[in-house]
């Protein structure tokens, strides 16, 4: 972790805490809370989102609520500086979940969302070439995600993403997707994940640990134990922020490091690399 990624996620903390605390909604910490990581550039999401292997940045993004469930996302959407206002606005002005592709980013200009020049010098792809490059390194993460709690009770998880490396033009990870890379249910919890879509998406890990919470788990063991399914049965890695109504939470990963951090108001706001 640099030291402007720590100051900006200790910022990101004080902010949204001092909304929550002037009474705003946790829709509105969360939702702010990512617009000041997808504009600091730190991160992958927002101005510092990956590109696909055409050379095109293509983000994903999600929020959800829960008191009512609702929920709002955009996937692949292109030349946005705040994909997460877009997903919030899908959620809130329309009656639809999901909005991909071009369609997705012609609704964001409708809003005059502020936009970002997304495309690098274009490249051609050779799918032959991307099939047998098919084991790309994939350690650079860095998506965005937050959950808060507000004083109505009410939690919010939500996550930005610029994607892995070596991406095909078009894939789409877990992040935009309802229950993979983002759930929040006030009888349960939010959680919001980082880490390989695709072994998160098989998992539908977000939902899976607001099961667990359901149940009666601790957010800890509710995550260990779908890390745990998620590398035992199909290898794959990740990490995850877990808040319940109640106030409880936990931060685990099964990648070698996560950089996150937590702030109940008390002291400083904590942040570091890794969790146990
Ligand atoms: N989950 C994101 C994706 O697969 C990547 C990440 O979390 O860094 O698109």
């Amino acid at each position: 972790m640099t030291a402007s990624q720590a100051a900006c996620l200790r910022t990101v903390l004080q902010v949204g805490h001092h909304l929550l605390d002037r009474g705003a909604s946790a829709l509105t910490a969360v939702e702010q809370a990512i617009r000041t990581l997808e504009r600091s550039g730190l991160f992958n999401a927002g101005a510092g989102s990956r590109v696909q292997l055409d050379g095109v940045r293509r983000m994903d993004a999600s929020i959800m609520e829960g008191q009512d469930l609702r929920a709002g996302g955009v996937a692949s959407i292109e030349g946005m500086l705040h994909p997460i206002t877009a997903a919030r606005l899908v959620m809130e002005e329309t009656d639809h979940v999901l909005l991909v592709g071009p369609m997705a980013t012609t609704f964001a200009k409708h809003f005059r969302l502020e936009r970002q020049r997304t495309s690098m010098p274009k490249r051609r792809v050779s799918y032959g070439t991307i099939f047998n490059q098919k084991q790309v390194a994939r350690e650079r993460h860095g998506t965005v995600g937050a959950v808060a709690l507000d004083r109505f009770g009410t939690v919010v998880a939500g996550s930005s993403t610029g994607g892995i490396d070596g991406m095909l033009p078009g894939r789409v990870g877990d992040t935009p997707l309802i229950g993979c890379g983002v759930y929040a249910d006030n009888q349960s919890g939010a959680v919001s994940m980082t880490g390989i879509g695709e072994g998160i998406i098989r998992i539908a890990m977000a939902k899976e640990i607001c099961d667990r919470l359901d149940e009666g788990a601790t957010p800890k063991t509710a995550v260990r134990h779908v890390l745990k399914k998620l590398v035992d049965r199909i290898h794959g890695s990740a990490g995850a922020l877990v808040l319940t109504p109640d106030g409880r939470f936990a931060i685990r990963h099964s990648t070698p490091h996560m950089i996150a951090g937590y702030w109940t108001g008390d002291g400083e706001p904590v942040v570091k690399d890794s969790y146990g």
